[in-house]
């Protein structure tokens, strides 16, 4: 038994909250943007991991969901 290193995480669209779909195999880095399929719009990664850092103060890493 080990305590998990990496929490799994959805990433929501900045603008209405749908949740960004990466294509196949393809991981978001910072300073990336991502298009919401939902909107059109773009969102900074690093604004929305911001974001969640917030809500998951303890969470230590993050992976693409
Ligand atoms: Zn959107």
């Amino acid at each position: 038994m080990s305590i998990p290193e990496e929490i799994k995480i959805s990433l929501l669209c900045l603008f209405c909250n749908a949740p960004l779909e990466g294509e196949n195999g393809k991981e978001f880095s910072s300073g990336d943007m991502i298009k919401c399929l939902q909107c059109n719009e773009l969102n900074d990664y690093d604004s929305i991991i911001e974001l969640v850092c917030d809500r998951k103060l303890k969470t230590p890493r993050f992976s693409w969901v």
